[in-house]
């Protein structure tokens, strides 16, 4: 999937803050100064960065026992 910066329209590769589903990409975000405020807590900014994915111990795996 491609991101488009909200701000200047260009593809960006990695967008360095989302601001709710939309990416901003790196240069817009730092010229904008959102880079310190989705830095900041309670911001509704989010830095680009993925969270890893977590295992939820409640669920089995699927295929539980059979690579014993
Ligand atoms: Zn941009």
């Amino acid at each position: 999937m491609k991101w488009r910066c909200a701000i200047c329209g260009r593809v960006t590769p990695q967008p360095a803050v989302m601001l709710g589903a939309e990416p901003i990409g790196p240069k817009c975000a730092r010229r904008a100064g959102l880079l310190k405020l989705a830095k900041r807590p309670g911001s509704r900014l989010s830095t680009g960065k993925r969270h890893a994915p977590q295992r939820d111990p409640k669920t089995r795996d699927l295929f539980e026992g059979l690579a014993a």
